[in-house]
Parts: C-alpha cells; structure tokens; sequence
C-alpha cells in the first residue's frame, strides 16, 4: 500500500487535492507537513500489528499466568485486585483492533459509520458462528453507541465502559456470591 494514495490513519484512498481524508479527517503528512510526535500512533500499521495485538497479548499472558500457574499463591483479595491488570490490556486492544476493522470497512465503502459498520459485521458473525457471535456481540456491544473514527478513543471509551462494568460487578455483585 503506498502511503502517498492511501490513508496512514484509515487506509482510506486519498484525493491529493484536499488536505484530509475525506473519510477519517486526518490530515495528510507529506512533503510539506512536519510529521507530529505521535506520529507512530496514526499510523494503522502500527495500531493494529504492534499496539493493540501486542496488547492482547500480554493481558492473555497474564491471565494464563494468574489462573493457570501462580493460582494457589494469590488470596482472594488479591485475584480481584490485581483483575485490571489483564483485564484492561485486552479490552484496550480487543476494541482498538476491532476499531480498526471497522474504519477498514468505511474506507472500502461498506459502512457509513463504525456502529453502521459494527451492525453489519457483528449480524454477518452471528449468522456463521451464532454461539461465538453472541459472546463478542456481548463484549462489543458499545460499539453500537460509538460515533467517532478514533480507534484510540474508542479502545478507551470500550475500556471505561467495561471498567465501570467490573466496578459494579466486584463492589455489587461478587461479594454477595
Ligand atoms: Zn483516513
């Protein structure tokens, strides 16, 4: 894919005319424009073989570790504490990835949206893998409330609905078990 044609943010293809994408908004680093400090982080690349894969797996590491290995060490207590430290890797890169999915359906003008996009993926699982659909519609479901073409942002808001979530779940529900 060369980067002049096509989007290093959405993959989108550009007009060379216009100073942005047309269908993320970023704008367009060439000749002319410095390439900013976090450049590496709007490059979609980077995002989906590097960050977000690199964070699934770590978090997956770590609940192998936990669960599987150092089980009988940790107390009680502690297994609830030290739940965001996997927990949160894998929903970050879980809903970046999936972010990153969808745009790729924008910019090949699937979808109009990432919830447009989302709907019509996750209905298109769903109708091949009904069990596995159900699951990731499950984990995925803010993605229908979602309208920006961030990927970041969106791990972020994926990962601040699901904090949340476990906030209720171990102050509300877990001790009563
Ligand atoms: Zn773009």
């Amino acid at each position: 894919m060369n980067e002049s044609q096509h989007c290093i943010n959405c993959g989108g293809p550009l007009d060379p005319k216009l100073p942005k994408c047309i269908y993320c908004g970023s704008p367009i680093f060439g000749k002319g424009t410095p390439k900013p400090w976090n450049y590496f982080l709007q490059s979609k690349k980077i995002r989906t073989r590097a960050i977000y894969p690199a964070l699934i797996l770590i978090g997956t590491i770590l609940v192998i570790y936990i669960y599987l290995i150092a089980f009988d060490r940790f107390s009680e207590t502690t297994l609830v504490q030290i739940t965001p430290l996997w927990f949160f890797p894998i929903v970050f890169g879980g809903f970046g990835y999936t972010a990153e999915k969808m745009l790729g359906l924008i910019a090949v003008g699937q979808a109009t949206s990432i919830a447009d996009a989302y709907k019509k993926w996750i209905q298109s699982f769903i109708a091949v893998n009904p069990l596995i659909g159900f699951i990731v519609a499950i984990f995925l479901f803010p993605f229908t409330m979602f309208n920006t073409k961030n990927s970041i942002l969106i791990a972020f808001l994926g990962s601040a609905v699901w904090g949340i979530l476990l906030l209720i779940f171990f102050n509300g529900i877990f001790p009563s078990l």
